[in-house]
């Protein structure tokens, strides 16, 4: 970009920690990156693909030029493609005929103009993202408890804690900068406790005081019986919960029939009773407790409930955006959370709006758009489903690859191969998805990306160019800006940069000021360009200059009476138990050293290290019950279909189960891509897949 060396502080492509980094470019143009001491997520810290980031910044596997149905084009001819295309179908088929599928890795800028693009002037909702996969449960039930997506904790409470509860994350390898945080505040104060609820004994275990490997589908019946049991022993907030609260009579009802005595969990939960009392007792006594879960949470046809029970338990203790003592949940993709602010989920307005008759009117008259969608459109997996069975004929996919990370990726694939339209906006020329693309277009990736996100703890932070975009690369906004330029929205689309995206972004947030809702960056409405470029990390809500860090503490909650509300919930198990024809549960999730398909992360040869190839894990028992010897390859099948695996024994894995990374595809393991084998079942509220559990077989290969 420049012959001098410079420096700009950005932060990291990955996880949801958002960690700070700076990017240091030498005068021969080579590219390194540290953390940055003064980001206050990280303080100078990075993980292992925090950095690597570097050796990520190449040319290697590049998509450099528009194509159309393979051949080169100019982005001028590639534009007026997609936009008469769609122009075609809407027109032969209606607005619903159409969709989106976008990325927790897009910036804020990009998801704003796709969704005001879809939802405001092509007039359907169906425009979802991969974040419905991540943390659209987490979502689900903040809002039932809060009556807002708010997540009331911030970092700094998993220092303050004297108990941390971290259920369904294994936060050592997925937020590892959190994990030695939490790690080095134990260290200082021996006395903090740490609880790590997974069926697996993860690298998390390491700082654990207590793990509960929980069978699987049964974490409700856990946390019901908690709430029942700080009830019984009078260690609920009677107050808090008279002055701030609605429905706990129902919630408690619902939780003694869960389980009425700690036996009974323990049998639920195939844990032991002792453990489960250890719990309990810290629980009951520990006013500083937070309670961190992830996707073991909310990758679950019953993830909003059980994001449901874990907020019960607080709300009955007070422990609610208060210093280290809150429910928090922890973000996997690096702006989750500003998809969600921009109104990226099907099921969602822009700006924290609901498809109701009120925020539907108001973001019309904002947008001045002709048809506003007025219901929510189909999340990923109905989307799929449409496309495969051609009520959807059009998709534009932008920044993901859904032919590896969607359950049932067969399915998946044949939608793609079915529809009459498929735009593919990526860095990465050659993907199991971009295979299957009539329209490439090429987007700038980290380093060259420009715009903000937000992280786990509400903070924004600036992701800055600091590399010229790859061949005829362009940023996400500007190629979604292009097109509907070209469809005949125009002058609804000013946009010259990524400054001019987010003001009107901050704008519409300030909308809503005679209403409960937090979500407001008013304050940032009118910076210039210079203050944009200049933004320094902050949390949401802004007021006086000022981030906040904590959410409803005083009590406060977003709903139209200001109360929190208890959500009743019973356990129900899995979607589809195992069986004696599929007797074995398959449990996914990632690795330390990669992220996602493996299309950034695989071009770090050091992060190849760490788990160089395709594995599952397997207890001792079953494997010497069915044959499969250490090393060696074993078949995998479930009702929708195959993997070939390297066996891995191992009892940090429940007898009966089976763990494998979520991470190949046929680019890097041919046989190894897991989205085949994962079920499609969803929670009926969220939309968001159980990953955590098919029923499955294994047998040697
Ligand atoms: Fe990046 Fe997450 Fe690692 Fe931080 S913890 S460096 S955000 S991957």
């Amino acid at each position: 970009m420049a012959n001098n060396p410079m420096m700009n502080r950005s932060t990291c492509a990955y996880c949801g920690v958002g960690c700070g980094i700076e990017i240091h470019t030498d005068t021969n143009g080579s590219h390194s990156v540290k953390g940055d001491n003064l980001h206050p997520a990280n303080f100078g810290k990075l993980c292992s693909k925090g950095t690597n980031l570097a050796r990520t910044l190449t040319q290697e596997g590049r998509l450099l030029h528009p194509m159309i149905n393979g051949l080169r084009a100019s982005w001028p001819q590639a534009t007026d493609y997609v936009a008469s295309e769609f122009k075609r179908i809407i027109k032969e088929h209606g607005p619903d005929s159409v969709a989106f599928y976008v990325s927790g890795q897009l910036l804020t800028e990009d998801y704003y103009v796709a969704n005001k693009l879809m939802k405001g002037f092509i007039g359907s909702a169906n425009i979802d993202t991969n974040s419905r996969l991540c943390m659209s449960s987490a979502v689900s039930a903040y809002k039932r408890a809060f009556g807002e997506d708010c997540v009331p904790a911030c970092y700094e409470d998993l220092e303050l804690a004297d108990l941390i509860i971290l259920t369904g994350s294994n936060t050592a390898w997925c937020h590892p900068i959190l994990f030695q945080r939490i790690k080095a505040a134990k260290q200082q104060r021996p006395h903090m406790k740490v609880v790590v609820i997974d069926p697996r004994r993860t690298a998390t275990c390491e700082i654990a005081d207590l793990h509960l490997p929980i069978k699987p589908g049964t974490d409700v019946a856990l946390f019901n019986g908690l709430l029942s049991f700080l009830h019984e022993q009078g260690k609920t907030d009677s107050h808090y919960i008279e002055q701030h609260c609605d429905n706990f009579d129902a919630a408690i009802n619902s939780a003694r029939n869960d389980g009425a005595s700690l036996n009974q969990i323990a049998q639920r939960c195939d844990l032991p009773t002792a453990d489960i009392n250890r719990f309990y007792q810290w629980f009951a006594e520990t006013d500083r407790t937070v309670t961190c879960f992830s996707q073991g949470i909310n990758q679950s046809s019953q993830g909003t409930d059980k994001g449901n029970a874990i907020i019960n338990c607080h709300l009955a203790t007070g422990r609610v955006g208060k210093p280290g003592a809150s429910p928090f949940s922890l973000t996997g993709q690096p702006n989750a959370m500003g998809g969600r602010e921009v109104g990226g989920l099907a099921n969602q307005l822009a700006a924290h709006m609901e498809f109701n008759d009120q925020h539907i009117d108001q973001l019309r008259e904002f947008w001045k758009s002709p048809n506003l969608a007025r219901q929510p459109g189909l999340k990923a997996v109905d989307l799929f489903n449409a496309i495969e069975a051609g009520t959807v004929k059009a998709l534009w996919i932008i920044g993901t690859n859904p032919a590896v990370s969607l359950p049932n990726a067969s399915l998946v694939v044949r939608a793609l191969q079915r529809a009459e339209l498929v735009v593919v906006s990526d860095c990465i020329a050659s993907t199991d998805t971009t295979q299957h693309a009539h329209v490439l277009l090429p987007a700038t990736g980290w380093g060259e990306k420009d715009g903000t996100v937000t992280n786990s703890e509400r903070r924004l932070s600036r992701q800055r160019g600091s590399v010229d975009p790859a061949g005829e690369a362009r940023q996400d906004w500007r190629i979604l800006t292009d097109v509907a330029h070209a469809m005949g929205f125009g002058e609804h689309f000013p946009y010259k940069r990524a400054a001019d995206v987010f003001r009107e972004h901050a704008k519409l947030s300030h909308q809503n000021r005679n209403s409960p809702r937090l979500f407001d960056l008013g304050e940032l409405a009118d910076l210039t360009d210079q203050a944009y470029d200049d933004l320094q990390p902050q949390q949401w809500p802004i007021r006086a200059g000022q981030g906040t860090p904590r959410l409803y503490g005083d009590g406060r909650f977003s709903t139209d009476n200001g109360k929190a509300r208890f959500t009743a919930v019973r356990c129900q198990g899995v979607s589809h138990p195992v069986t004696p024809e599929w007797p074995m549960a398959l449990n996914s999730g990632r690795i330390r050293d990669q992220w996602h398909t493996m299309t950034r992360t695989a071009l770090a040869p050091p992060l190849n290290a760490h788990k160089p190839e395709p594995f599952v894990e397997v207890h001792p028992n079953d494997a010497a019950r069915l044959l499969l010897i250490n090393g060696q390859l074993a078949r995998i099948q479930s009702p929708w279909g195959t993997a070939i695996l390297k066996i891995n024994v191992t009892d940090s894995v429940r007898c009966g189960e089976l763990f494998v990374p979520m991470h190949w595809n046929n680019q890097w393991a041919r046989g190894a891509r897991i989205g085949e084998l994962v079920n499609p079942a969803v929670d009926p509220i969220s939309g968001q897949p159980e990953s955590k559990h098919t029923p499955c077989r294994i047998e040697p290969w």
